[in-house]
């Protein structure tokens, strides 16, 4: 485990090509690349796509990546955009893309790896000779990651559910709470994350990295995508590998961290969802969030479900049917400050239907 004051990335790294096991990206050049890191029950290979870009000038070396749940899909998107659809002329530094992590959970449109449903995206490091998945991880781990200073490892929310945009960071570490602010999302959910996670095992290796989570699984969600890319070249201009760019301010932000308020808020009937306020939206203490009914909807078995104190609805349920437990929405307390800035925000542009719609 390294200290940030030791991993902030070279401002003026020298001019030099990126190498990975069998190959190498020259200063100037472009590899798009099928990296093996398994193989099929048929013994063929499974391989990820990655993209590296190499600037024609000296930075920091930054990844990318995607859909290390399979079914996680607005992310690949906005690899996939940044890595072909944006000038890299300008780039001081290099860009490490990986659209793709879990080839097998994606072919599958699952979330796990559909061998004994392993969970990619906890089998980090990784490890030679290990089981199927962390030897997987450690061939992402090892020939993609270490190179890396920084990095973006995007996610949505679990099928069935959606998240507004946020980011996921270990803000104690100087540098993750730097890139966490340069994304320019609104809400950033402090802590270290669980064992075997991307991010978390990137940032003690040394990287820092966050997670970006977006929307709903199975689905491209363009605004979503479309705020990712802002989040990115906001990195970019932060770190130096964008010069000509600036820093983008989201308008309004919040880190909610152990002392904050913030819930899942679960259901504690069975039944079939009524509900009354999406993800992105404002709910204040005491309000209806939502209705629980039995098919008959019988009002003597109306649940209702009210706000147990004003916050922010960062996840939400979008399958309507539960069993008692199941969560319904994820909610974060929000400071008199923050509530203050987030609605003169929204009410000064056009955007005062965004504080009744959410932000999809
Ligand atoms: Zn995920």
């Amino acid at each position: 485990m390294s200290d940030d004051a030791t991993s902030d990335p070279p401002d003026e790294a020298a001019t030099e090509a990126f190498t990975y096991n069998g190959g190498r990206v020259d200063p100037g050049e472009s590899a798009n690349i099928r990296y093996g890191i398994s193989e099929t029950y048929l013994g063929d290979p499974v391989r990820i796509p990655v993209t590296v870009v190499n600037g024609e000038h000296p930075g920091p070396t930054v990844f990318l990546s995607a859909a290390a749940h399979g079914d996680e899909l607005n992310g690949i998107e906005v690899v996939r955009e940044v890595a072909h659809d944006w000038d890299h002329s300008i780039l001081h530094g290099t860009l490490v893309c990986l659209p793709v992590m879990n080839v097998p959970g994606f072919l599958a449109q699952e979330r796990y790896l559909p061998i004994y449903d392993r969970d990619l995206n906890r089998s980090f490091p990784g490890r030679e000779g290990s089981t199927s998945a962390r030897r997987m991880a450690n061939q992402i781990f090892t020939n993609f990651i270490e190179p890396c200073d920084l990095g973006l490892d995007f996610h949505t929310s679990t099928r069935g559910r959606t998240n507004m945009l946020h980011v996921r960071a270990n803000t104690e570490r100087s540098t993750v709470a730097r890139l966490a602010k340069a994304f320019s999302s609104n809400v950033i959910i402090a802590g270290e994350g669980p064992s075997g996670t991307l991010r978390r095992e990137a940032t003690e290796a040394g990287i820092p990295t966050i997670t970006v989570e977006m929307g709903e699984a199975h689905r491209f969600q363009r605004r979503l995508i479309d705020r990712a890319l802002t989040g990115v070249a906001s990195v970019l201009a932060e770190f130096g590998l964008h010069r000509e760019s600036s820093v983008h301010w989201p308008g309004w932000r919040t880190v909610i961290d152990d002392d904050d308020e913030k819930t899942w808020l679960r259901a504690d009937a069975g039944g079939i969802v009524d509900m009354k306020r999406g993800r992105g939206q404002l709910v204040e203490e005491g309000e209806v969030i939502c209705t629980i009914t039995n098919p008959f909807k019988e009002d003597e078995d109306i649940v209702t479900v009210e706000a147990p104190f004003t916050g922010l609805i960062v996840g939400v349920l979008e399958n309507p049917v539960v069993y008692p437990g199941n969560p319904l929405c994820h909610l974060v307390g929000l400071s008199p400050d923050t509530l203050t800035a987030l609605e003169r925000e929204r009410t000064t542009e056009r955007s005062r239907s965004d504080l009744r719609q959410g932000d999809d």
